[in-house]
C-alpha cells in the first residue's frame, strides 16, 4: 500500500523536481544553498540502476538549467552497489563527469555500517580523478570514523560530518548522546585544522554553539566551514546562521521513494511524530 505523501511533505520538497523547485528557490532567496537528493536506496537490478544513473544526471542538467543554487547527494546502493563494485563505480564516475562538466558537485551519502568501507573506497578512487566535483560524509557514532577521520582529513577531502542516522550495535557503533557527541566534536576539530571547508551537519545546539565559539578560539573565518541542516527542520535557525554571515546549506530530499528516509526522521525525534500528526490535519 503507497502512503500519501501528504505525510511526508514536512521533510521532503515534493514527489517530483518541478515540485521541489519553489522550495529550493525559497532557500536560494534566503542565501541559503542547497542540496537536492533524489530519494531511495538498495537499487537491486541493473535496469533501474541505469535508470537512476540518468535521472542524476538529468537532475545535475536541471538544476543547472533553473539557476538553482544547489549541488546533489547520492547514495551509492541506488547506483548498484549490491550489485557490482565495479558496475556501481562506473555508474559515479559518469555521474561525475556530468558533474565536472556543468561545475557542480556530488555528494555521496553514508548508509549503513555494511557499505561504510565500500564507500570511503569508492570516495577515494572518485577523488583522484574528480577532486573538488566529489564528497563523502562520515558518522561521528561509528567507531571506525577515529581511523577514518584522520585518513580522509589527510587528503583534504570535502566531508560532511553528521552523527549517523541507521541503527548499529554497540559493537559497531556508539550508543549514548554524551558519548556520540564528544567524538563529533573531537571529530570536528580534525576536520576543521585540516581540511578546507567541512560541512557540518546537525541540528543540535549543543554542537551548533560549540562549532561557533571553537572557530572564534581558533580565530578561523566564518567562511572556513559550512552547517548543514534537514529540509523541514530549523529553518528559521538556518536563516539567522546565514544572517549572521555563515554559510549554510539544506539537504532537500524528494521524489516517490520517500519512506525509508520519512521513517528515519521520525524515528529520530518524538517532536518529529507531533510534526507529522499535526500535518495530517492540516492542508
Ligand atoms: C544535512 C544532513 C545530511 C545528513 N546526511 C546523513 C548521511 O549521509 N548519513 C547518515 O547516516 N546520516 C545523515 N544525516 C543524519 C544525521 O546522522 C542524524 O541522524 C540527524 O542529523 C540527527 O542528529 P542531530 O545532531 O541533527 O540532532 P538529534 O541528535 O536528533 O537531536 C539532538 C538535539 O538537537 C536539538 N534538535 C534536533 N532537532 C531539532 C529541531 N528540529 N528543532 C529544535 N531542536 C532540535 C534538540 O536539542 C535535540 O535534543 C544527515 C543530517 C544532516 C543535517
Amino acid at each position: 500500500m503507497k502512503l500519501p505523501f501528504v505525510l511526508a511533505k514536512r521533510f521532503v520538497a515534493g514527489e517530483s523536481f518541478d515540485q521541489s523547485i519553489p522550495k529550493v528557490r525559497h532557500l536560494n532567496d534566503h542565501g541559503i544553498k542547497v542540496t537536492l537528493d533524489l530519494l531511495g536506496e538498495n537499487v537491486k537490478d541493473r535496469e533501474t540502476a541505469d535508470r537512476t544513473v540518468e535521472s542524476y544526471i538529468q537532475l545535475i542538467e536541471n538544476i543547472h538549467t533553473a539557476g538553482l543554487d544547489s549541488t546533489i547527494s547520492i547514495k551509492l546502493t541506488m547506483l548498484g552497489l549490491d550489485i557490482d563494485r565495479n558496475y556501481c563505480r562506473d555508474n559515479l564516475f559518469r555521474l561525475l563527469d556530468t558533474a565536472r562538466t556543468n561545475d557542480s558537485f556530488v555528494r555521496i551519502d553514508m548508509e549503513g555500517s555494511d557499505y561504510t568501507q565500500a564507500t570511503i573506497d569508492l570516495f577515494k578512487e572518485a577523488f583522484k580523478t574528480y577532486g573538488t566535483h566529489v564528497g563523502t560524509v562520515i558518522q561521528a557514532y561509528l567507531h571506525r570514523t577515529k581511523d577514518d577521520i584522520p585518513e580522509l582529513a589527510e587528503l583534504g577531502a570535502d566531508i560532511r560530518l553528521c552523527k549517523g542516522a541507521y541503527s548499529e550495535p554497540e559493537r559497531i557503533a556508539l550508543q549514548n548522546m554524551p558519548a556520540i557527541r564528544e567524538a563529533y566534536k573531537e571529530y570536528a576539530k580534525i576536520l576543521l585544522e585540516k581540511t578546507p571547508h567541512p560541512r557540518i551537519a546537525t541540528h543540535d545546539d549543543e554542537l551548533l554553539e560549540w562549532v561557533q565559539e571553537y572557530a572564534i578560539e581558533k580565530k578561523l573565518g566564518k567562511s572556513r566551514f559550512e552547517f548543514q541542516m534537514l529540509y523541514g527542520l530549523r529553518e528559521e535557525t538556518m536563516i539567522e546562521l546565514t544572517e549572521q554571515g555563515y554559510n549554510t546549506r539544506v539537504y532537500v530530499p524528494y521524489g516517490t521513494m520517500w519512506f525509508p528516509y520519512f521513517k528515519r526522521r521520525l524515528l529520530e525525534r518524538k517532536e518529529n511524530i507531533f510534526f507529522v500528526a499535526t500535518t495530517m490535519f492540516k492542508k
